[in-house]
């Protein structure tokens, strides 16, 4: 019966996301209202709006049904079966996300880049590479990026059991809690592949899953030119950028920013990171 339910509710939300598509648009817009109860994805904040909403307190997320003052993490959230794929909100609005890092040779080349045009971005961190660079996630933090858990050792989900991911998962947050300061808040399945552990464990430990729009394919190393192609033909309202700052060779990913990024710029797009509730 609940499964039955189940399948309905995804149904509808297919079937919602067949008629974006249609308009053009990539994924399902979690955003739009396709799920009456669920939390919104974050409201856009860009440039020193950004850093300026870290200290505000007129500023949240839009909840989490609830309209109260923040609360202290871990908060409990609402169990999705899908994970966001975009940003709410009007206008010329974007997200950038690096993953699988930090990386000592090509995340402080990238850190630079969004420093020089002062724009905050999301960092999705294995629990690995934050222990060997911890020097780098505090330099996230106080330059206004907001920090992701992407697994320990960065395994494929769908093959291990409930406590191995529950592990995997809990000792990246209590990581990135050093180095970083806070237990992150958004969470984001290696590879793509969730399953119901990984949405139940997500929302049991605070944070909501995020995954991405547009993929740069830089992790296929195809070449600075493809990179910048991808990202710019790609942009468009609330999408969602992945792009990849360790996991191998990504001088690519780096040189590739820094055309990308002041055409972006250009063209008149923000880039926004979802608020940090302190
Ligand atoms: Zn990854």
């Amino acid at each position: 019966m609940q499964k039955d339910q189940f399948l309905t509710r995804r149904r509808m939300l297919l079937a919602g996301a067949a008629a974006l598509g249609a308009a053009g648009s990539a994924g399902v817009v979690l955003a739009g209202g396709a799920e009456e109860s669920a939390p919104h994805a974050p409201a856009p904040l860009s440039g020193p709006q950004a850093r300026q909403a870290l200290k505000s307190s007129a500023f949240r997320l839009q909840p989490l049904t609830d309209d109260g003052p923040p609360r202290a993490a871990p908060r409990r959230l609402k169990v999705r079966t899908e994970p966001i794929l975009r940003i709410s909100g009007r206008g010329r609005h974007m997200m950038l996300t690096f993953d699988d890092g930090p990386n000592p040779d090509y995340t402080p080349h990238i850190l630079d880049t969004l420093a020089k045009y002062d724009v905050r971005a999301m960092f999705f961190l294995c629990g690995e590479c934050v222990v060997e660079n911890k020097k780098l996630v505090a330099r996230m933090a106080d330059e206004g990026h907001v920090v992701g858990n992407h697994t320990w050792t960065h395994p494929l989900l769908t093959t291990l059991d409930r406590r191995e991911i529950h592990d995997e998962m809990k000792s990246t947050s209590d990581a990135i809690e050093e180095s970083y300061g806070e237990r992150p808040q958004w969470f984001r399945a290696p590879y793509g592949a969730w399953n119901r552990a990984a949405f139940q464990l997500g929302a049991e430990m605070g944070m909501e899953p995020m995954a991405w729009t547009v993929d740069t394919t830089d992790w296929m190393t195809p070449g600075t030119s493809t990179i910048i192609d991808r990202v710019e033909s790609g942009a468009a309202p609330g999408v969602v950028v992945l792009s990849h700052d360790a996991g191998g060779d990504r001088s690519q990913t780096v040189h590739a920013i820094r055309e990308w990024l002041p055409h972006l710029i250009d063209s008149g797009y923000h880039m926004t990171v979802p608020p940090r509730r302190l």
